[in-house]
């Protein structure tokens, strides 16, 4: 379409995309760096169960905590890491700290205190043959049960054809928990649903930011909590924010949630409801 608009629009455009290209590779060479000095942090989120809003498990959330920048939040290099392949060995190392993390909690609360360690995974990782194989080997290493351990999966890179879902279908074997991420928003198939290797949906914040409304956006939010349970799924909802989303998705019939109101991603050390949850009840 661009050839029709004429040569000189052509060319802009291929400018602007060489310059996105060369933006996207020199955020990967930095990136590089900051792995190698090791300035990539994990940050972890509760997802808790809706009726007490206790605890279940946690979101591994990667940061970059540049010297001079600041933290700096996964939407500004996820994309280039994607793109250049630098995504496979930061989410390796991602998923090698949170499971280390995750077996130092156990250890030190006990196996109820949290149930699993949710790591997201990006399609570049789950066309890699042997994913399952290093999840298996990693869960070895850190001595964690495959339960201990669900990956966040989006329905694009799942659906989108290739060697994916063939991944999935081992992962999901090993005894690892697969959830789709921001679903509602990708490209599922619900005929294909029905047949993927999937345990939970993570029904996209855009659903939730509205569910107290009457208009479209919470019918969307009751049609999908009734997609997980005609299908046996558990739904989380995301980035909940107020108490008011919160009682509107119990009415609803969720079960389990994420967001703000229940607590932002922070460093391991700060994830104090850990550690409430784990303490016998009418102590700290
Ligand atoms: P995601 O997997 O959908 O993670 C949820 C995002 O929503 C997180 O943003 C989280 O901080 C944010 N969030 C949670 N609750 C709320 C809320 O109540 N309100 C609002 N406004 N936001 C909320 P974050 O940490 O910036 O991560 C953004 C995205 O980057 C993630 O979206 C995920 O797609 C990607 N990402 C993060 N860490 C990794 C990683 O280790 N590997 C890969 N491949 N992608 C990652
Ligand atoms: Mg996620
Ligand atoms: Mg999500
Ligand atoms: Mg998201």
């Amino acid at each position: 379409a661009a050839k029709v608009q004429g040569k000189g629009r052509q060319v802009a455009y291929d400018s602007a995309m060489d310059q996105r290209g060369a933006e996207q590779a020199r955020v990967a060479a930095e990136l590089r760096t900051a792995l190698d000095l090791g300035q990539l942090r994990v940050f972890y989120q509760p997802i808790v169960r809706l009726d007490d809003g206790g605890p279940v498990g946690v979101e591994a959330l990667v940061r970059w905590e540049h010297p001079e920048r600041g933290m700096i939040r996964p939407d500004l290099f996820i994309p280039a890491a994607e793109r250049t392949g630098m995504i496979v060995p930061v989410g390796q190392w991602v998923l090698t700290e949170a499971l280390r993390q995750a077996a130092q909690w156990r250890r030190e609360l006990g196996p109820d205190a949290l149930r699993y360690v949710s790591v997201n995974v990006s399609p570049r990782q789950l066309r890699e043959t042997g994913f399952a194989a290093t999840l298996r080997d990693e869960l070895r290493t850190a001595g964690l049960p495959p339960s201990c351990l669900m990956v966040e999966v989006t329905e694009t890179a799942v659906f989108d054809g290739g060697s994916a879902l063939d991944e999935l279908h081992a992962v999901k074997r090993l005894g690892v928990q697969v959830a789709l991420d921001d679903f509602g928003t990708g490209h599922s198939s619900l005929g294909l649903l029905r047949t993927c290797p999937v345990d939970v949906l993570k029904v996209d914040k855009s659903f939730v930011d509205n569910v107290t409304d009457a208009g479209e956006r919470s019918v969307i939010a009751e049609a999908l909590i009734g997609i997980a349970d005609g299908l046996r799924l558990r739904a989380v909802a995301e980035g909940v924010e107020t108490e008011e989303q919160a009682a509107a998705l119990r009415r609803l019939g969720y079960q389990y949630a994420q967001g703000y109101y229940y607590g932002r991603p922070v460093p391991a050390a700060e994830l104090t409801s850990l550690r409430r949850a784990a303490a016998p009840a009418g102590r700290s």
